[in-house]
């Protein structure tokens, strides 16, 4: 594992996770992950391989056998406020509107409206979901969905963003556009972010580290920093030589 300027925002050790059942299942072995204030990090593995589980055990919400898991130098015990988590799926209340749902995680936080409106307001405007606020979920696209989806949780300002393939339904142009805005307010707000995905393009354009999860049980096999410029605009990062040769090199892993 590389070294890491600043103190690990998130940080797991040895973590061991098995599922019992009839049958039981070791999920994950020895996983080790460490990731610093403001970094962008993917992980890339082929199904099965303990991702999910991992982000799950992150975000407090899968108890672990063995090992350590840290949040900003605390021990995870929970679910907890600094932490938003997307799913591959949103799962919006169908007889909310698009404000009301995205408003739902500060409401219940009960946050004062002084603080989330504006900030409402604003992700609407880069989400793309201006003049949408009034319909219900069944009237949008798919895309449109995962963006009210994500903008329910950034409205909770999360100092971290956990997001378990959050575009993976998605056909490959809107996952395309969508990653474009995901950089876009990653680079404004700079969140520490955490990624499962299965495309390896995604993870090159937009992280800082990549990590390839292989076996079962699962552990974490290679970790590539991608040195390409920032900010990333897709033209340019298209054009650079790395970014293929980051994308070969993690092909040839998979
Ligand atoms: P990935 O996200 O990489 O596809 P998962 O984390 O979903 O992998 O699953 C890792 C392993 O743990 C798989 O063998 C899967 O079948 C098993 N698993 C995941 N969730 C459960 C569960 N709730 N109960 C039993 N086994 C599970
Ligand atoms: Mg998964």
């Amino acid at each position: 594992m590389s070294q890491h300027p600043s103190k690990p925002v998130i940080e797991v050790r040895q973590v061991l996770k098995t599922f019992a059942g009839k049958r039981e299942v070791k999920a994950l072995e020895a996983v080790d992950l460490a990731i610093g204030a403001h970094e962008f990090v993917s992980i890339l593995g082929p199904s099965g391989c303990g991702k999910s589980t991992l982000l799950r055990i992150v975000a407090g919400l899968t108890p672990y056998q063995g090992g350590e898991v840290s949040v900003n130098g605390r021990a995870v015990m929970g679910p907890s406020p600094e932490i938003g988590v997307v799913f591959q799926s949103s799962n919006m209340l169908p007889w909310l509107t698009v404000r009301e749902n995205m408003a739902l995680g500060a409401r219940l936080r009960k946050l004062p409206e002084s603080v989330w409106a504006p900030k409402l307001e604003q992700l609407m405007g880069m989400l793309g979901l201006k003049g949408f606020e009034q319909h219900h979920p069944h009237q949008l696209s798919g895309g449109m969905r995962q963006r009210a989806a994500i903008g329910q949780i950034l409205a909770l300002d999360p100092q971290i963003l956990l997001m378990d393939e959050p575009f993976g339904a998605l056909d490959a142009l809107t996952r395309d556009r969508l990653n474009v805005e995901l950089l876009r307010i990653w680079q404004e707000q700079r969140q520490t972010v955490l990624l499962v995905t299965h495309s390896i393009a995604e993870a090159v354009f937009l992280s800082d580290r990549v990590l390839v999860m292989s076996g079962r049980p699962g552990r974490v096999v290679k970790e590539i920093t991608i040195d390409l410029p920032r900010p990333r605009r897709p033209e340019s990062i298209k054009e650079n030589p790395r970014y293929g040769e980051y994308i070969a090199e993690l092909s040839s892993l998979m």
